[in-house]
C-alpha cells in the first residue's frame, strides 16, 4: 500500500502536544476548576429539549452574537463566533492570511498563533520579547517594518507567561501594525483592563475571548471576537455554513445569563493566583507575576522537567514547558480550588526541599 503524503509543509509538522493524563489534581490546560452555576445545566437542558433538531442551525448565530454584543457594548456585526477561539483564530489566518502574507508573533507567546498561520501557508516573522518577557518596541518595530505582516499578534494577558500588555504598548503596537493587531484575551477577563476598550469601526484592531476559562465552559467550544464589523463581514465568507450548531448557540444564549456567577467565579480564581504566586515564592522558585488564571514559574532547585515528573508520580498534572524554546526549566500550573493549589504546593516543598 502507498500510504498518501500530505503537503511538506504539514508532513514536517509535529503538530499541537498537550498530554492529558489520568491524573487526581489536573492543573494544566487553564480550564476552570469549578463548573458553571446548577442554573445553568438546568437552562442548557431546557434549551436542548426546544432545539428543532432536523433543521439547520442559525446560520448566522443571531441571538448568540446579540448577546455577547451586549456584554461588550456593540452590535452583532462586530461579533464573530466560532468553536473556541482557536477557530476564531483559524478564520483570521485563513481570510488574511495566505501564501504570500506573513503573520508576526512574539515568543514566547500562544503557540498556536504561528501554528495556524503555518497551516494556512502564511509565512510567520517571529519576534523576541525581553530577558524578563515582556514586549520590546524596538523589536516589534523592527519585525513588523521587515515583514509588513498582515496578522499581528499579541496575547494578554500572555500565554505561557501571564504578562498582561498595557494599553499604552498596544496603542504603540496598533500604529506600528501595517495589517490587522490580533489581541488574543483568552485570559481577558482575569485582568485589570481589556484592549476591547480600543476596539472600533475605523481601526484595524479585533479582540478575541472565550468561553472556555472564565465561563467554565471549555467542554462546549465556544470563542468569539469583536471587532470592526467590515472584519467579520469578511470572516462570515470564509468560515464553514452553520458552523455554529444549535445546541452549542443556546448554550452560549443561557450562559451570558450568568455573567454575575461569572464574574464572580473570575474574583475567586484571581484572590487564588495572588496566594498561589506568594506560595510559590516562598518556594526556591522564579515566580512570574500573572494576570491570568495560571502562573508561570520555575524551580531553582530541581530541573523543571525533573519536577514534572514527580508531580505526575503524586498524581498531580501541571504544563511542562522546561523545554520549550525561551522557557528553559519553567512550569505553568493553572490556578485551581484551594484544595487542589494546597496539594500542589505540598507535593513541591517535598520535591524542592
Ligand atoms: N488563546 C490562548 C492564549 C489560549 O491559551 C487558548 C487555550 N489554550 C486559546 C486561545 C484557545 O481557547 P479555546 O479554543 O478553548 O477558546
Amino acid at each position: 500500500m502507498i500510504r498518501v503524503q500530505p503537503r511538506a509543509s504539514v508532513a514536517l509538522m509535529e503538530g499541537y502536544h498537550s498530554p492529558q493524563l489520568d491524573v487526581e489534581v489536573r492543573l494544566n490546560t487553564n480550564e476552570s476548576p469549578v463548573p458553571p452555576p446548577p442554573g445553568f445545566t438546568e437552562a442548557v437542558a431546557k434549551a436542548a429539549s426546544e432545539v428543532a433538531w432536523h433543521r439547520y442551525p442559525d446560520r448566522a448565530c443571531t441571538e448568540l452574537r446579540a448577546r455577547i454584543g451586549e456584554l461588550h457594548g456593540v452590535g452583532p456585526e462586530q461579533v464573530f463566533v466560532a468553536n473556541g477561539s482557536n477557530e476564531v483564530l483559524q478564520t483570521l489566518s485563513l481570510t488574511y492570511g495566505g501564501p504570500g502574507r506573513s503573520v508576526a508573533v512574539f515568543e514566547p507567546t500562544y503557540a498556536l498563533h504561528a501554528h495556524i498561520a503555518r497551516l494556512t501557508g502564511t509565512d510567520v516573522a517571529e519576534g523576541e520579547r525581553a530577558e524578563d518577557f515582556s514586549l520590546d518596541l524596538a523589536e516589534v518595530r523592527r519585525v513588523l517594518g521587515e515583514a509588513r505582516p498582515a496578522i499581528t499578534y499579541l496575547c494578554s494577558p500572555n500565554n505561557p507567561t501571564g504578562m498582561v500588555e498595557t494599553r499604552a504598548t498596544v496603542e504603540e503596537v496598533l500604529t506600528l501594525a501595517p495589517g490587522l493587531l490580533v489581541v488574543d484575551e483568552a485570559y481577558g477577563q482575569f485582568a485589570p483592563w481589556s484592549a476591547l476598550e480600543l476596539v472600533d469601526e475605523d481601526t484595524p484592531l479585533v479582540v478575541t475571548q472565550t468561553f472556555s476559562k472564565t465561563w467554565s465552559m471549555a467542554a462546549a467550544r465556544l470563542g468569539y471576537l469583536v471587532g470592526p464589523s467590515w472584519v467579520v463581514a469578511e470572516l462570515e465568507k470564509v468560515v464553514l455554513p452553520y458552523h455554529l450548531d444549535a445546541f452549542k448557540q443556546a448554550a452560549g444564549i443561557a450562559a451570558v445569563g450568568f455573567r454575575r456567577e461569572m464574574e464572580q467565579r473570575v474574583a475567586q480564581l484571581n484572590e487564588e493566583r495572588g496566594r498561589l504566586e506568594s506560595a510559590l515564592s516562598d518556594l526556591p522558585c522564579d515566580v512570574w507575576p500573572s494576570g491570568a488564571n495560571f502562573v508561570l514559574f520555575r524551580p531553582r532547585t530541581v530541573e523543571g522537567g525533573d519536577v514534572w515528573r514527580q508531580l505526575v508520580d503524586r498524581s498531580i498534572l501541571v504544563r511542562n514547558c522546561s523545554s520549550w524554546p525561551r522557557l528553559d526549566g519553567c512550569l505553568r500550573v493553572t490556578v485551581g480550588t484551594r484544595d487542589e493549589d494546597d496539594r500542589l504546593l505540598a507535593a513541591l516543598g517535598e520535591i524542592l526541599r
